[in-house]
């Protein structure tokens, strides 16, 4: 039997991602994926660049590619739905990967992007919150919180995108208390669900970071409230497939996680880390 290589976090063409569905399924059969899912992000008006636009269209394309695999490589229809964002019909999906990529001031009915460019979390700073850092960090943690309790993801994703465009610590001190309250505190009312939350690959595909999402701080929080991992690449493109699940498996257990979660056949199951 080939030995488990799953991964939910994956986009196409059909939201931000460079290749086709058909090519991420190629790309990840040869790699020798038994579990490949499609996560493209929830529909979004405010965020027509980077959501799905043809909704029927990437259903239609997954469960296409599902029939074309089956029995070699299981093929799933997931979302990545943004908390701005609820897709129409949650039962359309596979499974649901919780994540915060917008602030919405309700006030002027403006979405910020937290995961954007540092031009646009700095005018989010400034203009949502007063220049207050600290207090953008709290309202982002909420929501994290907000959207785990209130959407029940299977998959908690990037827990701490907030700090993608902060790597020289350029708007905050990851290290000062109030953002690491705010962190651990909204980690702690989650993990009261039980979710499974996400190591994610993507900020240092992409160069943002030396780091993975979340933190190691926040993953040996994890580890101590008994919380569950899986790995994500969030690849947006083929060669970004399964990234570095080596490195991630690496660092987990010097953390000392003893296993790891993998979607097989349709439900998470635990793999050791040896
Ligand atoms: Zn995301
Ligand atoms: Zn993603």
């Amino acid at each position: 039997m080939k030995p488990i290589l799953a991964d939910l976090h994956n986009h196409s063409n059909f939201c931000d991602g460079r290749d086709t569905p058909e090519q991420m399924a190629e790309a990840a059969f040869k790699m020798g994926f038994t579990d490949l899912g499609f996560s493209g992000h929830s529909h979004a008006e405010f965020d027509l660049p980077c959501s799905v636009r043809d909704v029927s269209g990437y259903l239609a394309a997954v469960h296409s590619l599902q029939e074309e695999y089956a029995g070699r490589m299981n093929i799933y229809c997931g979302v990545e739905q943004d908390f701005c964002a609820p897709v129409d019909d949650r039962s359309a999906y596979d499974y649901l990967i919780g994540a915060v990529h917008y602030f919405h001031s309700r006030a002027d009915d403006i979405y910020y992007p937290v995961d954007s460019s540092a031009e646009e979390l700095a005018a989010c700073i400034s203009e949502m919150f007063a220049g207050q850092p600290y207090q953008m960090i709290r309202r982002f943690y909420e929501n994290s919180t907000e959207n785990v309790l209130k959407y029940r993801p299977d998959l908690v994703g990037h827990f701490d995108l907030i700090v993608k465009n902060n790597a020289d610590g350029r708007f905050f001190d990851e290290d000062d208390k109030r953002y690491r309250y705010s962190a651990i505190e909204a980690l702690e009312a989650c993990l009261e669900l039980a979710p499974v939350f996400e190591l994610n690959m993507g900020g240092i595909y992409r160069r943002y970071r030396e780091t993975p999402y979340p933190a190691t701080f926040l993953l040996k929080e994890l580890l101590h409230r008994g919380g569950r991992i899986a790995l994500s690449a969030d690849a947006h493109a083929t060669e970004a497939l399964a990234f570095r699940f080596t490195d991630a498996k690496e660092l987990l257990r010097d953390i000392g996680f003893k296993s790891i979660w993998v979607w097989h056949n349709g439900a998470f199951v635990e793999q050791g880390l040896n």
